[in-house]
């Protein structure tokens, strides 16, 4: 509101400086005029009573006596009596004058303007101030034959005169004013609802206040441009929002990315940083850091900071399409880092920090894996060469010795194909986990099988195995991967336990979520200092004695990774009054995952 009176006090007062001043313009042309039209007509009528004089003096036959007193009466004819009369001869000297009696001694007139023009022109004027009356006079001389004829009146174009005669223009002028100003008035309301309108917007616009759309204006120009200029906001607007929210969905995706992710200025101040961006750096530093900005103190980081100061110091330009990168890897207490700096345009940039460590050992235990798979076959492949070989050598050998030789390699043909069923068994454990389909598993009747499966090993061994597992235990697992547990583990027993030993499966505890097993055997059991790398691949304590007896060195190993697919760990420990405990944990069928 204030707003609005103001702007109408502003142009109304703009409007009245411009009616002043073209009120007066005019006024002052009209002066101008009004004393062109005085002067003429007092030019006409001066002209007329000299002429009036000359023909008196013409018919009266002055001229001849010169006595020019007979003009008094003639003078008196003339209808205005303050005019003035002086008659002078050619060389200026007075001959008459109607105002001052003493004319004889009047000095010579020759000199003066209006005789001047006169003189050269046949008639002169001029206006100026009498001596003796202090007057503004309007002279007016002819030049006639013999004499000037000079009539002269009081002069005076008056203001308060000219006002009064121009009173209806005065009239005309206050009433256009009047009419204008209301015009005005009306067309400073609407335009000025449209200004109100716009400005009440960008005072809310620039508030960032909630403004309610479409805002109305007046069917005018400047309505036209409102509307134009909400448009432009609105559709600005809603690109603001898009972006913020692209914006959202960037820093929450970065906010829950596994990769350590900071993005800093060109100055190096922290814009944004994630929670693991601290902890790898916490990681890779040897002093704690609580803050992303404390990158650039850490050695590691060095080849980074050199590579984003180049871009800095040199005043580089990052033009390109293809934003600078540069990618590190740094190796920091038995962990691994992949690091990745890109420099955006604006010269900010973006520190992205990757554990790799996983995959970095996964790669080594593959080459291990692959040396020692090479290793494991060539022994029994060796061997079947050489019983083959002797075999097909063409020496008389005996049949039963030929036989022995056959018996010998089909067992290591055997082996061979154990090693090779429990390295795809590893393997996909290793890689492709998803393929394991979980399902609801009565693990007593798994366990069962187990122990039906081994039963003639179980017998040769003249050992007892005692199923202790609950009857209504449900798990969640994978059917094949839960047997090869229980059937690596009761078949190690009877392998390394010895005769007549007591293999007991015991589920010892349970909670809401989960069963707890354990395997245990009454055989010579482990040592310690072997017991912490038996779930090692190929790995086995008494190496000459186990490739003999067949084991492939995997079947601990196969263990480990079917329990830690399902979710749990396995511990061994030495059990009480000898023998080997296996420990671990299913989960219950609530717990489905
Ligand atoms: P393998 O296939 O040779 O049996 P495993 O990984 O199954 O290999 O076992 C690793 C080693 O752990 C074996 O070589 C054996 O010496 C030892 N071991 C496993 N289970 C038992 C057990 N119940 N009693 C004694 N030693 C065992």
């Amino acid at each position: 509101m204030i707003f609005r009176r103001s702007y109408r006090r502003e142009l109304f007062l703009y409007f009245l400086m411009v009616f002043v001043v073209f009120t007066t313009v005019i006024s002052i042309i009209q002066y101008n005029r009004e004393k062109e039209y005085k002067v003429s007509e007092l030019k006409s009528m001066l002209n007329t009573y000299s002429d009036f004089v000359h023909s008196s003096i013409m018919h009266n036959n002055i001229g001849l006596d010169k006595d020019f007193s007979k003009l008094d009466s003639i003078k008196n004819l003339i209808p205005r009596h303050d005019i003035r009369i002086t008659v002078t001869s050619l060389d200026g000297t007075v001959l008459y004058d109607s105002f001052y009696k003493n004319y004889s001694e009047m000095s010579n007139h020759l000199s003066r303007a209006e005789f001047q023009g006169a003189l050269f022109y046949h008639t002169g004027s001029d206006i100026r101030q009498s001596a003796t009356t202090k007057q503004d006079f309007y002279y007016y001389a002819k030049k006639y034959d013999n004499y000037f004829i000079r009539s002269a009146v009081v002069y005076s174009v008056n203001i308060r005169e000219l006002l009064r005669v121009e009173s209806l223009f005065w009239y005309v002028m206050a009433i256009l004013f009047l009419v204008t100003s209301t015009v005005l008035l009306y067309v400073s309301d609407t335009v000025g609802k449209s200004i109100l309108k716009l400005k009440d917007f960008a005072v809310k616009a620039a508030r960032n206040e909630n403004i309610e759309l479409p805002v109305e204006f007046p069917n005018n120009e400047l309505g036209e441009i409102g509307h134009q200029i909400v448009n432009i906001y609105s559709n600005l607007n809603k690109a603001n929002i898009a972006l913020s929210n692209e914006k959202d969905k960037l820093i929450h995706h970065i906010q829950i990315s596994q990769e350590g992710i900071a993005i800093f200025s060109e100055f190096d101040e922290k814009i944004l940083a994630n929670n693991f961006f601290i902890q790898y750096m916490n990681l890779i530093s040897d002093r704690q850091i609580t803050n992303a900005n404390q990158i650039h103190e850490i050695p590691e980081f060095e080849p980074i900071r050199k590579f984003k100061e180049r871009f800095s110091t040199e005043h580089k330009h990052v033009t390109d399409k293809t934003l600078p990168v540069k990618r590190i890897s740094i190796s920091k207490n038995l962990r691994y880092f992949d690091v990745q700096c890109i420099i955006f345009h604006d010269k900010s940039y973006e520190i992205a920090i990757n554990d790799v460590t996983q995959s970095v050992k996964q790669k080594k235990l593959k080459q291990e894996m692959t040396s020692n798979i090479a290793h494991e076959l060539r022994t029994p492949v060796s061997s079947i060469k050489g019983y083959l070989e002797t075999i097909l050598s063409g020496k008389e050998i005996p049949v039963e010795k030929q036989r022995y030789f056959l018996e010998k390699a089909t067992s290591q043909i055997e082996r061979l194909s154990e090693l090779i069923r429990d390295i795809s068994v590893l393997t996909k454990i290793d890689e492709s986990s998803e393929l394991y389909q979980m399902e609801e598993i009565a693990l007593k009747s798994v366990v069962g099988d187990v122990i039906e499966n081994l039963h003639s090993h179980i017998v040769e061994s003249k050992a007892s195995v005692e199923n202790k597992i609950k009857q209504n235990s449900k798990i969640k697992g994978n059917r094949a991967l839960i047997f090869s547990i229980f059937q690596n583990l009761i078949e190690n027993s009877l392998n390394y336990g010895g005769d007549n030993i007591a293999i007991t499966i015991d589920e010892y505890m349970d909670d809401k979520h989960k069963v707890y097993v354990s395997v245990s055997d009454n055989g010579p059991g482990i040592e310690e200092e072997h017991q912490v790398r038996i779930f090692e691949r190929f790995y086995r304590v008494d190496k000459g004695r186990n490739r003999e007896t067949g084991g492939t060195g995997l079947g601990l190993a196969i263990v480990k990774n079917a329990v830690e697919l399902h979710g749990s760990k396995i511990n061994v420990k030495t059990r009480k009054g000898g023998g080997v405990e296996f420990l671990f944990t299913l989960n219950k069928v609530a717990d489905i995952y």
